[in-house]
């Protein structure tokens, strides 16, 4: 029986990093993806600029469409705009970027078998061994990365501290002139969703737009989204779309995410910032770090929780951040919207914040 150094459930951006940050050292790592890719992922795909930190690989070929500048609307009426010279991030199609880390796991030795859904696993023998749609698998350590409603979370019992969001979104083709007039920005529009917002994230060649709710159930959202793409006069262009619903990953502390020789990362660990609902910095970040994790427990040097101890120091404090300002933008947000966004200096620190110059503390502060 072959026996892998670590099996990682989920080819999304957190198991893509895991396994490179593994193969990269040297393990023996299998990476499960239940699809094959490429594949669409409902997503946003807003990156901020502080992701190139942890990559170390160029992934330009993905970010056709930088943005610089930020606008924020109530009701797509009052708006307060801000644009920098400094580089935000990126907007991102899932479908290319999270294909382009895989591969780069590929590359650097990881074994990727795609079409492979995990079903179960059972610790025995000091070993995890994992049934999936395909053959069963065998490893001394896992990483659950297998995003929202994690079925590897479920199994290890780990899910008790997640309080999931949701969010519609839908990608649309627009006439040039108004692609053109949009570009460069990120759009914010508050007032709309009870306990969320609207996004408009341009692309090279369409809009993603979008609504997210932090609550677990709002039976209006599609409603909401209607209401926002005709508000911001999209609507007439959005009727060959599909949209696309998805669950965003909250926690309410990073805690209970090592169970013996598993883990949790990303989506599967609710890492997911409550107040922007950015999930894919922190699950880059907390693949790279349990990877990291691994390898020195496979070496006898750390124990695995030393990995919840490094998502604890590193994204802790921000979890709790965003949790209370979330709270707090959910009961005022006309309040919010005008003492944050109508401050121009109040706008350049969240412009701090969104491209990971600054942290939530320093924010509040
Ligand atoms: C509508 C919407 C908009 C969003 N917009 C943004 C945004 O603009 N910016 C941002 O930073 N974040 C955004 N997010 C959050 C972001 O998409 C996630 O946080 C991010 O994808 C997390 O990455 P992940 O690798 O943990 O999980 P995922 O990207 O969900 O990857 C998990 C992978 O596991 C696979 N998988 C699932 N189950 C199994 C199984 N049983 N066996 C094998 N494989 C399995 C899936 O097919 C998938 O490929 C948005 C989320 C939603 C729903």
């Amino acid at each position: 029986m072959h026996i892998f150094d670590s099996i990682v459930v989920g080819g999304g951006p957190a198991g893509a990093s895991a396994a490179y940050a593994m193969a990269r050292a040297g393990l023996d790592v299998l990476l499960l993806e239940k699809e094959k890719m490429p594949r669409y992922k409902c997503c946003g795909g807003g990156i901020p600029r502080k992701v190139a930190k942890i990559l170390d690989f160029d992934f330009s070929i993905c970010c056709d469409a930088p943005a610089r500048g930020i606008v924020f609307s109530w009701l797509s009426g009052e708006t307060h705009s801000r644009s920098g010279d400094e580089l935000l991030g990126w907007v991102v199609k899932r479908e290319v970027f999270d294909q382009l880390l895989l591969e780069q796991a590929r590359s650097a030795g990881a074994k990727v078998e795609e079409g492979c859904k995990f079903i179960n696993l059972e610790e025995r023998g000091g070993l995890v061994h994992v049934t999936t749609t395909g053959d069963n698998f065998s490893g001394r350590t896992l990483i659950g990365a297998d995003g929202a409603g994690s079925a590897v979370g479920r199994r290890l019992g780990l899910t008790r501290h997640s309080r999931p969001g949701f969010a519609l979104e839908t990608r649309i083709e627009v006439p040039d002139s108004i692609l053109e007039e949009r570009r460069g920005n990120l759009y914010f529009d508050l007032g709309g969703i009870p306990g969320g917002y609207g996004w408009i994230f341009p692309l090279e060649d369409s809009l993603n737009v979008g609504v997210a709710t932090r609550r677990s159930a709002f039976r209006g959202l599609r409603g909401s989204l209607r209401d926002y793409l005709l508000r911001e006069g999209l609507e007439k262009y959005s009727g060959n779309s599909d949209i696309r619903g998805g669950r965003l990953a909250f926690r309410l502390r990073p805690s209970g995410l090592v169970k013996g020789p598993c883990c949790l990362t990303g989506d599967a660990a609710g890492l997911t910032d409550r107040l922007t609902g950015e999930g894919i910095y922190p699950a880059i970040l907390s693949g790279e770090l349990a990877g990291g994790a691994v390898k020195d427990f496979l070496q006898g040097d750390a124990r695995l929780n030393a990995y919840q101890t490094a998502i604890k120091k590193s994204l802790g404090m921000n979890i709790f951040l965003a949790n209370l300002a979330s709270r707090l933008s959910g009961l005022f947000p006309r309040m919010i919207f005008d003492r944050v966004c109508g401050n121009e200096r109040r706008v350049e620190k969240a412009m701090a914040v969104i491209e990971g110059e600054l942290d939530y503390r320093e924010l509040f502060r």
